[in-house]
Parts: C-alpha cells; structure tokens; sequence
C-alpha cells in the first residue's frame, strides 16, 4: 500500500522509509496520521470482496493496512474478528432496542490490544529490527509478549510493578524480558522510550508508534462489516491514553474516505473520574491536555497524560459525541451486570464501558431506536482481584447431599 504520515499538530508530511515514530519539530506530541490514496484501494478491493474472504483475522483487512507485505510479516497468531453480540437483557433494561456488544477479551491475549501489536510486530519484520519494546499498563505489554512469540522476536516490556497479577504472568509465560518499574505507567512510558533510543529498539509505546492506531482501526472496520457495511449511530470505549478510541475513529474515517459508509458515528469516550484527563479536555473546550494524578481500580485505563490525547479529544468533538466519567464503584458494580446479563465476563477498564453508557442514557444521549455499539476491551480473567470485590461469595457445605437439600435452592 502507498501512504504517507502526517503529523496531527502542523501536517507536515513525511516519509514511513524515513520517519518511524513522530513529527521530528513536535516531538513526543507529534503523533502521526496514516494518510493512504483511497482510489488505489478502491481499485484492489471493495466491501463486497472483503466479505468474501476467508480469513477471520484483523488481516482481511490487509488493504486498508500500511504494510508491504503483511503475506510474509503477519504474525501466524489469529488476532480480530471477535463476536459482536447483539444485547440479550441489558438493551432492555435500558430502553435500547439496538444495542450491541463487541467482545474483544476474545482476542490472544484477552485484550483489545492484541491489534495494534500484531500490526506492529509485522511493521517490526518488515523494517527487519532485532529487539521490539514497549511500555504498558499490562495489556499493551501481554499483546506485544504474545505477538512477538509468534514471531520469534525478542520483546522488553516495561510495566508498573503494581500491574495485575495476571498481566505480568502474561509477560513472564511468552517469554518477554520484563521490567518491572517501580513507578508509574508514565515513568514507564519514559524510560521505554528513552532505552529504545539509546539501544535502537523497536519501540511500540502506544500513539508514539503510528502503526498501534493503524491496528486498532481495524475493530470499527470490523463492526461496520458485521453490521452488514453500516456504522452505528453512536460508538461506545473507554479511554486512558486515547489510542483505542483515535483508532476507532481512524477507522471510521478510512471507511467515509472510501465510500464504505455513509455516515460518522458520535464516539463516547468513558474515562474513570480520577483518570479524566480527555475529558477535563473536553469539558473545557480545548485540545491542550493538563496531565491528572491518576487513581482508578481501572488500571487499563488509568493514565496521568494521555499520548493520544488531542487525537482523542477530537474523534469526540469532531463526531458530535461526548466525554463522560464514571466512579470505580460504578465501574465494579458494571463488572457482575454485564456478566450476568451478556454473558461477558469484562476487566474493569472494559465494564467502565457500560458504566457510561447508563450515565448517556440518562443523560438524553443517546437515543432508544439508535444503533449502539459497546466496545469491550479487555477479558475479566485480567484482573480476578477486581470481580472478586463484587461477584459475591460462594457457599462452603459440607460433602453430603443433606447440605445441600437445607439451601433450598429449589
Ligand atoms: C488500553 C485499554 C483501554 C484504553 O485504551 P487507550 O488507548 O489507553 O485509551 C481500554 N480497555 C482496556 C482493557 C485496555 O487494555
């Protein structure tokens, strides 16, 4: 594919044989935009022939991805296509008669994540690095582990020490250096970049690579497609660093570009409350991100500066849509709703998701007849100490069928 990057802040252009990861005058603040001739892709494929396909993996995606020969640099690990599951109870229960769920703890690695990292770990054999590295939460750094098991590449992740238990073995299991930081996910974030310049490793700190949002486009594609090539009338996420919704909105926009939809969804953007720097943002009426001292039990999604904030406090503004924040309680109590309710057993920076969504409801934005979709992000297995704060407490009977006719469960 030809394309092209341009820089968020100024719309410089530049090169990908040249530049690989900012605008050298913006620095660390100048994200980059994939920009592709959508007239060539036109000619390659159309909505139709991407229907056909047979490879359920974010590679059906291949012609709408900046990638020379993702044939030969796809990592053989199936990443994407995860179920969009139309709501069984909760739409319901809110007066939503359109609402749907897109499951992507579905994925590898049990996170959204896995997208972005297997698009990177391909852009990674194509530039033939030796050594890929990243900064995490712990999803971020689980993706990378896995993906670069799959391709036979070294990986050094660096995370919080305080990351979920889980995560790290995630890291420790495929194989990855681990780096535990006794710090936070922005010191983190620092020393990655820092330690990539100084020793030449391919860096997949999210936003800060171009490729992580060029990955995570491909779950809007997805869902357009599984609605039969139409776009929702509203696009529920939640957002820490802003990657996952920038990529979403990316997505969407390719899509307008080509043709392949005929309107823009209004994004909502849910931030827990003491993690609100998108939003603070956006309430303000500015694209100018004042960092917080973020404390949540959503630790996805827990970042002092969003690296993609500006990039997500437009997809809001620029959609019509809205930020809105939601307490950790409220988080937790969303955890056993939607796993009772859908089925889906969510981490807490995912159920944080329908948490907002209540709040949109009540606040009149969206509406009862409009297509919704939810986009969960991160499976609950993640993060056990979380689900076990709200999913109750199991009964401890003695091993005799007497204890358990006195429950009277019947
Ligand atoms: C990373 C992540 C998010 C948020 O993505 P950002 O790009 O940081 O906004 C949400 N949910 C889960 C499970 C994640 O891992």
């Amino acid at each position: 594919m030809n394309y092209h990057f341009k820089c968020i802040l100024c719309g410089s252009e530049y090169d990908p044989e040249t530049t690989r990861y900012v605008c050298p005058k913006h620095g660390d603040e100048g994200i980059l935009d994939t920009i592709f001739d959508s007239r060539e892709i036109n000619q390659i494929t159309s909505p139709r022939a991407i229907t056909g396909s047979a490879d359920f993996s974010v590679w059906r995606y291949t012609p709408l991805l900046p990638l020379e020969n993702p044939r030969e640099s796809a990592p053989p690990l199936q990443v994407g296509w995860t179920p969009l599951y139309c709501s069984t109870t909760l739409g319901t229960r809110l007066g939503l008669s359109h609402l749907y769920f897109k499951d992507d703890g579905r994925n590898p690695t049990a996170s959204f994540k896995d997208r972005a990292s297997a698009v990177v770990v391909a852009r990674a054999r194509e530039l033939g690095v030796k050594i890929i590295t990243t900064a995490s939460t712990g999803n971020a750094g689980a993706a990378l582990a896995g993906l670069a098991a799959a391709a036979k590449m070294p990986a050094v992740i660096f995370v919080p020490q305080t990351a979920p238990p889980a995560k790290i073995a995630q890291l420790l299991v495929f194989g990855a250096r681990v780096l535990l930081v006794k710090g936070t996910y922005d010191q983190a974030f620092d020393l990655c970049l820092e330690a990539s310049k100084e020793f030449g490793w391919y860096c997949r700190n999210t936003a800060f690579n171009p490729y992580t949002v060029e990955g995570k486009k491909t779950a809007s594609i997805e869902l357009c497609e599984q609605l039969g090539w139409k776009a929702p009338d509203a696009l529920v996420v939640s957002v820490g660093d802003g990657n996952v919704i920038s990529g979403l909105w990316k997505g969407l926009r390719d899509l307008l570009t080509l043709g392949w939809i005929d309107r823009m969804p209004r994004l909502l953007g849910i931030q827990a409350e003491g993690s609100a720097a998108c939003y603070n943002a956006w309430k303000a009426g500015t694209e100018t991100i004042t960092p917080v001292s973020a404390h949540t039990v959503a630790d996805s999604i827990s970042a002092d500066l969003p690296r993609d904030g500006v990039r997500a406090v437009r997809a809001v503004r620029e959609t019509g849509g809205a930020y809105l924040t939601v307490t950790d309680d409220e988080i937790l109590a969303a955890i056993p709703e939607l796993a009772r309710g859908e089925a889906i057993f969510c981490e807490p920076a995912a159920s944080a998701v329908y948490a907002g969504l209540k709040k949109a409801v009540h606040q009149g934005l969206v509406q009862s007849d409009e297509t919704i979709v939810c986009m969960l992000t991160g499976n609950g297995l993640k993060d056990i100490a979380s689900a076990m704060k709200v999913a109750g407490a199991g009964t401890i009977i003695e091993p005799t069928l007497g204890a358990v006719k006195q429950l009277n469960i019947c």
